[in-house]
């Protein structure tokens, strides 16, 4: 076993370490938002399918869904962004799009989406990015249980920093990347990538110790057969690890539909903490962990000023309001847990290491 660092048990330090990353903190709202390409981002590439009379995207491009959590009927209607309708569900808690894109274009969209590679590769981003990453990797390892860090798959790699973390540190990192130029220049750099959907990746069942979901569950369809996917895919004691942005947070709670999280032609689930436990329970895992991470104190203190909320540059207005509390309550703005299957027995060291089922990639 690993010995679990001083940091994680320790509020203080716990709390000192994540203020690190958190960008608009450290930065500045308005300098963090402007120094990372955030300004220039382009409008709602579904723009032009608005029908000018209904405000809503045109129905020959859409299809209808259920709650994608819980299977109920799309539930209390709260508002419209960018033509799309977003409800909340009355069973689970989950607001999701209740009708959203068609399958063929959505993945036209995600092989061929470049306009958010700016974003993640300036600097600023990548400098909080690597050590977000770095924070989560480092609680995902003292929860694994086992000496050597092991396999892992990263789920939507993206831009891949944080593979490129996991593979410093030792992990054997395979990525799965359907972004056509996110995967090619993964590929470029040496790691396995796997060029499709999870559902058709035809990887070896419990191959991986950990499985990263880093801002992926919002985007998805099918929250539930990514969760399936998953749980085959995970050795019987590995880990999973969840970031997704945080519909409970306060920021998003205070903005509503002018949070930049919400725009339905990739945003399509927002889950919080009631939500993202529904999800995993039914899937067999249970919760070991669950924190927020980035406090967007800044956003709501620019809003609550009257300015723009992201790059507006006000004085706090609740001087008694801090990151502490913040995440004390679980308001930060991304919702980080980390999970493990529950019929997971735990195996000796040596069943581990010697189990014929084990798969080893070496890639
Ligand atoms: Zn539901």
């Amino acid at each position: 076993m690993i010995s679990s660092p001083e940091w994680l048990h320790d509020k203080q330090l716990r709390l000192a370490r994540k203020n690190t990353f958190d960008g608009a903190l450290v930065l500045g709202t308005s300098n963090f938002n402007k120094s990372t390409g955030r300004v220039t981002k382009p409008i709602n590439p579904f723009q032009k399918y608005i029908d000018p009379d209904t405000g809503l995207i045109r129905t020959d491009i859409i299809r209808p869904r259920n709650c994608p959590v819980c299977g109920e009927a799309p539930g209390q209607g709260l508002f419209i962004k960018d033509g799309f309708r977003h409800v909340r569900c009355p069973s689970c808690d989950l607001i999701y799009v209740s009708l959203i894109l068609r399958e063929d274009i959505m993945v036209q969209y995600w092989r061929e989406e470049i306009a958010w590679m700016g974003v993640l590769q300036s600097g600023p981003q990548v400098d909080m990015d690597r050590l977000k990453f770095t924070y989560g990797l480092d609680v995902a390892s003292s929860l694994c249980g086992i000496e050597n860090p092991g396999s892992l798959l990263d789920v939507g790699a993206g831009t891949g920093t944080f593979v490129r973390i996991a593979k410093e540190a030792g992990w054997k990192t395979t990525a799965l990347e359907f972004n056509i130029a996110s995967a090619e220049s993964l590929e470029r750099e040496g790691y396995r990538v796997i060029v499709k959907p999870l559902e058709l990746a035809d990887l070896p069942p419990a191959s991986f110790d950990l499985i990263t979901l880093w801002e992926i569950l919002e985007h998805v369809a099918e929250p539930q057969l990514i969760l399936r996917n998953v749980s085959k895919l995970l050795t019987p004691s590995g880990i999973l690890l969840i970031l997704v942005p945080n519909a409970g947070s306060l920021v998003t709670r205070i903005l509503h539909e002018k949070s930049n999280t919400f725009g339905g032609h990739s945003h399509l689930n927002h889950f919080n903490v009631t939500s993202l436990k529904y999800l995993l329970e039914t899937n067999g895992f249970e919760i070991l962990e669950t924190e927020t991470l980035l406090t967007e104190l800044g956003t709501i203190n620019n809003y609550l000023d009257y300015q723009d909320p992201y790059l507006g540059d006000a004085k706090p207005f609740f001087d008694s309001l801090t990151p502490e509390i913040i995440h004390d309550r679980l308001w930060g703005s991304r919702l980080l847990v980390l999970s493990k299957k529950k019929e997971a027995s735990k195996p000796n060291e040596d069943d581990f290491h010697d189990s014929p089922d084990s798969f080893d990639p070496s890639f």
